[in-house]
């Protein structure tokens, strides 16, 4: 592994440069993808953003966000160019390459420098140089160490303060999850001070529904939800014909696991869902129960300690039972943490 400071004199001289991150990116993997990406350009390098896929539209006022390439619509061949002749390769906001689907060869096997930044467990060993920790609440907080260690503060302006903050305030749960860190309130605070709007940026994404997407958080919370009380587990199950009902557009389901969680009998919470490619799970939890563990050990998952993903190669109504089946062999487990984060011992 290389260091820091060598990425550093590399980057002295134009370079052609690829950013990509997560498949459905979020805001924090498409704000810290597009805060790196518009702090190079004003450096002088060529840099392209490779997206594996759409997502929301609560994130299309962030600056160059027009510009991203979303490698699932027609683009491959532009992508492949782009990927083969980069000179450095940014992976920005994922700890393994099938998280970004077919990119994830194209990169593996490009001659480009490959550079990790990310704060997800268990980071696959792929990358020159890494930027990588679990400590950091947010990729954008690491995007704008990196900044703030090549010594360029005074080239964050309000949008790239914008597209970092969108990222933190979003991965900490709006800073109130354990992420939140001082210096992530630290960082936070200079970012204010280089312009961010903070209450715009929380406007366009948490007052930004549509009427459809309400409503089927409505439906969903009326008709899908289902409570095991004696596991301290609340989990929503929906299919592609509920989505399909609601009009359902990317990143309209984001969130929908936190009010699971938010009752104050549960500790752990799910949302199962059919998507196009396959049923996807996201899990939440509070306290020390390990949802990157249970997301690696029974659905080829992971993510942090608190909230990750995984994937079913089942139908949706096995992979439901699958999941209780499973949260069953967990009861001890749950109700001892159900106790101890109820006395805020984590
Ligand atoms: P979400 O539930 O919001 O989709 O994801 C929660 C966290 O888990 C995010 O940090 C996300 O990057 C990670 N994550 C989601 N799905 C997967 C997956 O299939 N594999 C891995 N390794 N991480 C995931
Ligand atoms: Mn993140």
């Amino acid at each position: 592994m290389q260091k820091l400071e060598s990425l550093r004199e590399y980057l002295e001289t134009p370079k052609k440069i690829v950013i990509t991150t997560h498949f459905k990116p979020d805001a924090d993997a498409l704000g810290s993808s597009l805060g790196l990406g518009n702090y190079l350009k004003k450096k002088g390098h060529q840099v392209n953003l490779i997206s594996p896929s759409d997502y929301p539209e609560f994130l299309n006022w962030m600056e160059g966000e027009s510009e991203v390439i979303n490698y699932e619509a027609r683009k491959k061949k532009k992508s492949q160019k782009l990927i083969q002749e980069a000179d450095i390769i940014f992976c920005l906001d994922f700890n393994c390459l099938n998280r970004i689907n077919e990119l994830g060869e194209l990169v593996r096997v490009a001659p480009a420098l490959k550079v990790l930044i990310d704060h997800h467990l268990d980071p696959e060993q792929f990358a020159d140089f890494e930027l990588w920790s679990t400590n950091a609440a947010a990729t954008a907080e690491l995007v704008y160490e990196l900044i703030i260690r090549f010594n360029d503060r005074q080239y964050i302006d309000q949008s790239i303060a914008e597209c970092l903050y969108a990222g933190i305030m979003t991965d900490t749960g709006q800073f109130k999850h354990p992420n939140t860190t001082k210096n992530i309130h630290l960082v936070t605070a200079d970012l204010i001070e280089l312009g961010a709007d903070i209450a715009k940026v929380g406007r366009y994404i948490y007052d930004n529904n549509s009427l459809d997407r309400l409503k089927f958080t409505g439906y969903a919370l009326s008709q899908k939800l289902k409570v095991l009380k004696n596991l301290r587990t609340a989990y929503f199950w929906i299919s592609a014909d509920d989505l399909k009902k609601f009009n359902s557009k990317t990143g309209d389901t984001e969130g929908l696991v936190n009010y699971a969680l938010s009752l104050k009998d549960v500790v752990f919470s799910a949302v199962i869902i059919e998507r196009p490619e396959a049923v996807r799970l996201s899990l939440r939890s509070k306290g020390g129960f390990s949802v990157n563990d249970f997301a690696r050990d029974h659905f080829s998952g992971g993510g942090h300690p608190n909230a990750a993903g995984g994937v079913s190669d089942k139908g949706l109504e096995e992979t439901v039972a699958d999941f209780e089946r499973i949260v069953k062999q967990y009861e001890k487990q749950l109700n001892r943490n159900f106790k101890k984060t109820n006395k805020h011992e984590y």
